[in-house]
């Protein structure tokens, strides 16, 4: 590119997706791209986002121009077409990510305190992130260019927050009068048969009862082909600023529990499906026993928290009975296979995880951290681990002090409350930490595992790999 095009790209500032690593033997490291390049266009197309890259390099030999030190360069990368070019890249998004323009009083970005790093404080309200990441998106942004592109690029599944199907119950919640409407693109959406899944989050006294009841009804009629829809409890940290944000009481958590079974059984007779689901943790609320796992219809919200308990335990069942289990959770979808960016936030890859059986003493005792929602799920395996480790096995309940409020649940818990916690605990013996309180080796308050008074084995959250922990098998 002549200098004076070069000098255009950077002051109208033209996407680029800068290079954080590259795969060693690949093909985009025998082309000679190291860390600090900049792609800037790939065949001749500038890219917006890590969507179109994985679009733009998959055949073969792909024509990369590349800036390096404040100079642009031409480099052709052979590789056979589906082979992955081998780069990481900072970030998913090149251009910039479509923030919210809604004003949420649940809003948990708003509950934060301050001083946390950067990514937690982003307000996303970005198509391309729900499809990438899972996040659930309002579409009070979305555009007809948008649609275009999920349709013809076959964008799915999408997530989409709902709350309320009634208009000015939405504008409420949302705090945006786009909210009225924007709910128009779901139907669209959906009738292009783009797989979408959808969440409520309930704020008790503004949109449950009779109005999380209208909501159910507004779905069977206006969304019917919604893939499923997560029924959520709102977060009420110690730093929210809303008076007429609380936490559900009891008997408030069981209003909501028997609307979504009662929904549930409409939806089975009408569609032959049961489509809405309450989380985990609205069991939790009321002191009732999880549904059946069969009753979650292959968990398609596992990762917001809709089925986990369940799964969990038949993981840890099978585990002990010495079956094979697969982990539930990883998303199988785009993200798993793209050769680009990771995720960032509260979505970001957890730590590698050692599953090796650490030196030391065998017999000594584990105590395995955990959040205090976690403690109920975990507490009714703790007697036959202990058993088959042959040791003392006991739950560490970190109360999370740093968020406050009603925050539970583990992957919420910050550095900090776990430090205190173990340094009320004895010193010898192991303690075992789930890796999803940490994103690339950091907990949410940014301390890492050096600040903790004792050594911890991370263990991947799930049944088998706590097991495998546990009893000290390596994996
Ligand atoms: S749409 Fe999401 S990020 Fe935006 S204010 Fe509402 S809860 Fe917060």
């Amino acid at each position: 590119m002549e200098g004076s095009d070069a000098l255009t790209r950077i002051l109208v500032g033209m996407p680029a997706a800068r290079v954080v690593a590259v795969a060693p033997g690949s093909p985009a490291s025998e082309a000679g791209i190291a860390a600090g390049d900049e792609i800037l266009t790939v065949n001749g197309e500038q890219l917006r986002d890590v969507i179109a890259y994985q679009l733009h390099t998959d055949g073969a030999d792909v024509d990369l121009e590349v800036r390096r030190g404040g100079l642009e360069q031409q480099l052709i990368v052979h590789k056979a077409p589906g082979t992955p070019l081998g780069l990481e890249l900072a970030h998913a998004v090149f251009d910039r990510v479509q923030t919210c323009d809604n004003h949420c009083p649940f809003c948990f970005i708003h509950q934060l305190p301050k001083g946390m790093r950067r990514s937690l404080y982003l307000q996303d309200d970005d198509f391309r992130l729900s499809f990438l990441y899972g996040n659930f998106t309002t579409l009070t942004r979305f555009t007809e260019s948008d649609f275009e592109r999920v349709v013809t690029e076959k964008l799915s599944p999408l997530y989409v927050s709902i709350h309320a199907t009634d208009p000015d119950v939405r504008t409420l919640l949302l705090r945006n009068r786009r909210g009225a409407t924007s709910l128009r693109w779901l139907e669209l959406l959906l009738d292009a048969d783009v797989e979408v899944h959808g969440q409520v989050v309930v704020c008790p006294g503004i949109n449950d009862g009779p109005v999380l009841d209208d909501t159910l009804l507004g779905v069977l009629d206006r969304f019917p082909h919604l893939a499923t829809l997560g029924v959520v409890p709102l977060g009420v940290s110690a730093h929210s600023h809303e008076p007429d944000m609380r936490a559900h009481s009891s008997d408030e958590a069981r209003a909501v529990v028997h609307t979504v079974s009662a929904w549930q059984a409409r939806y089975l007779e009408t569609l032959g499906r049961r489509l809405v689901f309450a989380s985990d943790e609205y069991y939790l609320l009321a002191g009732q026993p999880f549904p059946p796992l069969d009753e979650y219809d292959n968990c398609p919200q596992h990762e917001n928290g809709i089925g986990m308990a369940r799964t969990f335990a038949a993981e840890v069942a099978a585990a002990l009975a010495g079956a094979d289990v697969v982990a539930t959770g990883t998303r199988s979808g785009f993200f798993a296979a793209v050769d680009g960016a990771p995720a960032d936030g509260y979505r970001a890859p957890r730590n590698p995880t050692p599953e090796s059986p650490p030196p030391g003493d065998p017999l000594r005792p584990v105590g395995i951290v955990t959040g205090e929602l976690g403690a109920h799920v975990l507490a009714p395996f703790v007697a036959a681990l202990g058993d088959r480790a042959g040791v003392d096995v006991r739950l560490v309940p970190v109360a999370n002090r740093f968020f406050g409020g009603n925050i539970a649940v583990t992957g919420l818990l910050t550095g900090v409350d776990v430090a205190a916690e173990l340094a009320r605990q004895p010193a010898g013996h192991r303690y075992l930490l789930p890796d999803v309180v940490l994103s690339h080796g950091t907990f949410l308050d940014g301390q890492t595992l050096a600040a903790l008074p004792y050594p911890v084995e991370v263990v991947r959250t799930d049944g088998a790999a706590l097991v495998r922990a546990a009893t000290r098998i390596a994996s």
